[in-house]
């Protein structure tokens, strides 16, 4: 394995994690409707809009 980079898109608003990803959130979503669930990820931004309130 030569340094593989795994990228954090948010599902949300597409944006990318920063290194550490802080604030970010992952959960389990069917996102190709293939009946198994990906773990997807959401900013901290848009956690706190989807779960803010
Ligand atoms: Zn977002």
């Amino acid at each position: 394995v030569t340094g593989d980079v795994v990228v954090i898109t948010c599902l949300e608003c597409g944006t990318h994690a920063d290194a550490d990803a802080h604030g970010w959130e992952g959960h389990l979503a069917d996102l190709d409707d293939d009946g198994e669930d990906e773990v997807a990820f959401s900013c901290p931004d848009c956690v706190a809009r989807e779960f803010g309130e």
